[in-house]
């Protein structure tokens, strides 16, 4: 196997089971690896320490275990087994209300670099390293094995996320399907209801399942309610509000298609055009001409406004004014769920920002409730930088 050795005193991190080595920890690399090769990782003084996916950048290598080989045949199968007994464990793959769920996150899986999220027997998968887009076929074989018949398909979503040089033209196609399964996208449970995924044309794998435990929450308090749903993306939110009996949902994203979406889902789970309206729009602006009271249940959930440390102030600025909008429009006795899914942009910067949004409003404003990921969405206890979403309950009087 190729090998690096780190600096004198560098591998402290590593020995804490944190998943990355820098570059800076480097001393000398032995075999010249190429992107994406396994290599073994010694300590300055010769002890083997782990081995992982070596990496051109600042991250050089992207750990795969600390005390077993990568490139065994078993590997892959042994990993995946393990990601899929806490999800047992989670009470995810035996639930007759819920069919999908993300089977491998990360880091949060001991996986850096890969992301697999299952639906009823689909699997879709995203590489974020080189190293896990060559090992795509053999993690297809291990998915084949662990859930034998009952998998559907393994379908690659890796051309916007494998960090591939420019002009390597990554195409997303299936790696594998069961005889006679051609469908392009297919409805899932997710606490009983049901909801079209497309994970050939959808955003991300197709459907944002980090959302599951709080649109559960908004179904609680929903009813009687009339509701807003800002960036719904294929209207996830917007079901279970019906489902928990709201008066009126409407629903804004700025994407045509999962405006699409968000009516076929609507009308898949019974409910009819008059309880929902659709608005292809600009969040922002739709909520700027919204009447003050009109809605007593609001729903933000933007994108990602900072995708790295040097977008953070800007970020911030922007989830303040959006949630000062969102806070000064809702209804006396109104809840606003408001969500960041910015990495860099952690739990008390968020708060901060909410709390000087409801500060400008001038209203008084309790916290209900603070909103996480679900555990599908795990976070390696060594590498808290794995959470990323983080939302607010608020009350507003
Ligand atoms: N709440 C959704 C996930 C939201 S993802 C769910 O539960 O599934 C963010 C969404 O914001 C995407 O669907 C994207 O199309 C949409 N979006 C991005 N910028 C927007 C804007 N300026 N106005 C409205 N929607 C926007």
């Amino acid at each position: 196997m190729k090998k690096i050795y780190l600096k004198k005193g560098r591998d402290e991190s590593v020995r804490r089971f944190h998943p990355w080595v820098f570059s800076g920890a480097v001393a000398q690399t032995v075999g010249n690896p190429a992107e994406g090769d396994v290599v073994a990782v010694y300590s300055a003084e010769g002890e083997y320490l782990a081995s992982g996916h070596w990496q051109i950048g600042s991250i050089s290598v992207r750990i795969l275990s600390f005390d077993g080989d990568p490139l065994s045949p078993t590997f892959w199968e042994d990993t995946l087994s393990a990601a899929l007994a806490a999800r047992k464990a989670m009470g995810l793959t035996d639930s007759a209300k819920t069919n999908c769920y993300r089977l491998v996150h990360g880091e949060g899986d001991g996986l850096p670099g890969l992301i697999i999220d299952y639906y009823d027997g689909v699997c879709v998968l995203q590489a974020h390293s080189v190293g896990m887009f060559r090992a795509k076929n053999q993690i297809c074989e291990a998915l084949q094995k662990i859930y034998g018949e009952s998998l559907k398909a393994v379908y690659d979503k890796s051309s916007g996320t494998a960090p591939f040089k420019a002009g390597l033209e990554l195409v997303d196609g299936y790696l594998w399907q069961a005889p006679g399964f051609e469908a392009k996208e297919q409805a899932v449970l997710e606490n009983g209801h049901q909801f079209l995924v497309n994970w050939t044309e959808g955003q991300k794998t197709g459907f944002f399942l980090d959302q599951r435990e709080n649109r559960a929450l908004v179904e609680r308090y929903a009813r009687g309610r009339n509701v807003l749903n800002l960036f719904c993306y294929t209207g996830g939110f917007s079901v279970y509000a019906l489902g928990g009996g709201a008066v009126h949902v409407d629903s804004v994203d700025s994407s045509a298609k999962a405006m699409a979406m968000v009516d076929r889902n609507v009308a898949l789970n019974g409910f009819t055009p008059e309880q929902h309206g659709s608005y292809c729009a600009d969040a922002i602006e739709f909520l700027a001409g919204v009447d003050e009271a009109k809605y007593d249940l609001i729903i933000v959930d933007p994108p990602a406004f900072a995708k790295h440390r040097g977008a953070l102030r800007n970020a911030l600025r922007a989830y303040q004014r959006l949630n000062a909008r969102a806070i000064e429009k809702v209804a006396p006795g109104g809840f606003v769920f408001t969500f960041s899914c910015s990495q860099v942009v952690d739990k008390e910067d968020f708060a901060l920002a909410v709390f000087s949004a409801a500060a400008s409003t001038g209203r008084r404003v309790r916290i209900l409730d603070r909103l996480n990921q679900p555990a599908d969405h795990a976070v390696n206890i060594y590498h808290p930088e794995g959470e990323y979403l983080k939302g607010l309950l608020l009350y507003v009087e």
